[in-house]
Parts: structure tokens; C-alpha cells; sequence
């Protein structure tokens, strides 16, 4: 087996997956950053790793396709000789309030947010198992999973059903050495809150965040770096919170 741990970020290209596929190559993993449509965003987060003089490579896949999830994992796995830590980032949120929300829509936010990580999991299981106390999954889920937001019902549940799953596959893997956490970021400054974080919802949100600002998508990657550290070996089945304070206790 080679030496250097194997990460794979799905989603890693940019925002906050970006800021996580730069932690853990500088921790020294290998790191594979995942992406669906925007290869130049992929190539751009490889280059700044590679500059760095870490080591990562780009790898297109849609989370949502279960066979495409199988032959990109084996491939990661044929390519790095083995998997130790897999962090399920992609994500998407199309807003809308309930009696306005297509059926469409609902369907491709759970396919993505919640069934795309299940096919990531199931598909990275054995290869993890085989890394046993160096295995890590860990998932990317959301404050408003936690708490609710109106106008987000589909991504809420998502991301909900993301910390089931987390507590759920904590049992179901402890057994061989891997932990299975989630991270919970409140609002953070990337893509998908550029859109609707600005004017008037922008301040009324501060208001309501203690720490008075919105996070950095370097913020919520060190709390991944460190669940993926070898040194959080005792950890799991736990929502790491990343969100200045919006939601206590
Ligand atoms: P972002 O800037 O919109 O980036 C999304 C990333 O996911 C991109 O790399 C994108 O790749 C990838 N992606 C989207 N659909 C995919 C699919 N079907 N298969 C594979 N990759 C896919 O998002 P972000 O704000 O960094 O969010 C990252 C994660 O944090 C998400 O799970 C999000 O729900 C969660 N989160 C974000 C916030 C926040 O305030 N930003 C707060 C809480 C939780 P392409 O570039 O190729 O499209």
C-alpha cells in the first residue's frame, strides 16, 4: 500500500470543497477533487495545490449517478493503490417556497445532496475498510439542517437526512477503526450564498450571527482537516458545528 493517504473531495473544485482539497494536501494527502461542469475551476484548485507542492489531481464525475460514483472510486483506487478519507461536499440548493416547489426540483436537490452522498459512501465502504483507523468519511451538511429555512425545504431535508445518515454508517463502520462525522458551516462566502446572502437578507442575517460576520470556506475546511487527522481517531458520529454562533446548543 503506498504510504501517503488518499482523499477524495467531492464537489472539491471550488467554494468550500476548494478550501478542504487545500487543507488536507497540505496535511500531505493525495488529494482527488471532484467536480460535474466546471473543469477550469477544478484544473485552477489542482494548480494552486500542485504550486503549493502538494499533490492532487482533477476527476469529473455527477454524484447522482450511482454507476459513474463505481467506476470513479475504483478508479481513484487503481490510480492511488488505496482510499482513506472521503468528504461528501457536493452540493446544490434550488430555493423556492413550498406551494411554488416542482416536484423536479425536490427530486435532483435529494439526488445530489443526500442519494449522491450514499452512492459516494457505498462505493468508498470497502476501500475505507481496508484503511481501517486511517478510514474518514465525512459529511458536508448545513446549519439550516439543523434549524430549518423557510424558502429551502428540499435542501433542508437534505441535509437533514445527511446527519441521519452520519450517526446512521457511525454505528454500521465503527467497528473497523473508521469514523463517520458530519461539519455543519453556517453561512459561508462562497458560489451559492453570493446569490441570495446580499442587501437587506445580508443584514439581517449578521444581526442574528454572534460573531457578527459570515464565514470563510477556510473556517469550515480546518474543522474537516482536523476530523480527518489521524489524530481524531475518537470522534464519530458527531455534527461538528462551523457557524459563528447562528445556532447554540
Ligand atoms: P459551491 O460554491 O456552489 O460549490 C459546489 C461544488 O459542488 C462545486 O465544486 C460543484 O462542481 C460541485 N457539484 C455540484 N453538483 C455536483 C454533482 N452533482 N456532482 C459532483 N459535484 C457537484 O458550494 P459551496 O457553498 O462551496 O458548498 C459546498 C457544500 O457546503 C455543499 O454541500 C453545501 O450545501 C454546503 N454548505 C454551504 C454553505 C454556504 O454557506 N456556502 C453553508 C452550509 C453548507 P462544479 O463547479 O463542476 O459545478
Amino acid at each position: 500500500m503506498a504510504d501517503r493517504r488518499v482523499a477524495l473531495v467531492t464537489g472539491g473544485s471550488r467554494g468550500i470543497g476548494r478550501a478542504i482539497s487545500i487543507a488536507l494536501a497540505r496535511e500531505g494527502l493525495q488529494v482527488v477533487v471532484n467536480y460535474t461542469a466546471q473543469e477550469g475551476a477544478a484544473e485552477e484548485t489542482v494548480g494552486a495545490i500542485t504550486a503549493a507542492g502538494g499533490s492532487a489531481t482533477a476527476l469529473r464525475f455527477d454524484v447522482s449517478d450511482a454507476a459513474a460514483v463505481n467506476r470513479a472510486i475504483q478508479q481513484i483506487v487503481d490510480e492511488n493503490g488505496r482510499l482513506d478519507v472521503v468528504v461528501n461536499n457536493a452540493g446544490i440548493a434550488i430555493d423556492g417556497l413550498l406551494l411554488r416547489l416542482k416536484d423536479e426540483d425536490w427530486a435532483r436537490v435529494l439526488d445530489v445532496n443526500l442519494t449522491g452522498a450514499l452512492h459516494v459512501a457505498r462505493a468508498a465502504a470497502r476501500h475505507l475498510l481496508k484503511a481501517r483507523e486511517s478510514g474518514r468519511l465525512i459529511n458536508i451538511t448545513s446549519v439550516v439542517g439543523e434549524m430549518g429555512n423557510a424558502g429551502q425545504v428540499s435542501y433542508v431535508a437534505a441535509k437533514a437526512g445527511l446527519i441521519g445518515m452520519t450517526r446512521a454508517l457511525a454505528r454500521e463502520l465503527a467497528s473497523r477503526g473508521i469514523t463517520v462525522n458530519a461539519v455543519s458551516p453556517g453561512f459561508v462566502e462562497t458560489d451559492m450564498t453570493a446569490a441570495h446572502v446580499t442587501g437587506a437578507a445580508r443584514e439581517e442575517l449578521l444581526a442574528r450571527i454572534p460573531l457578527g460576520r459570515i464565514g470563510r470556506p477556510e473556517e469550515v475546511a480546518e474543522a474537516v482537516r482536523f476530523l480527518a487527522s489521524l489524530e481524531a481517531g475518537y470522534i464519530t458520529g458527531q455534527v461538528l458545528r462551523c457557524n459563528g454562533g447562528l445556532l447554540i446548543g
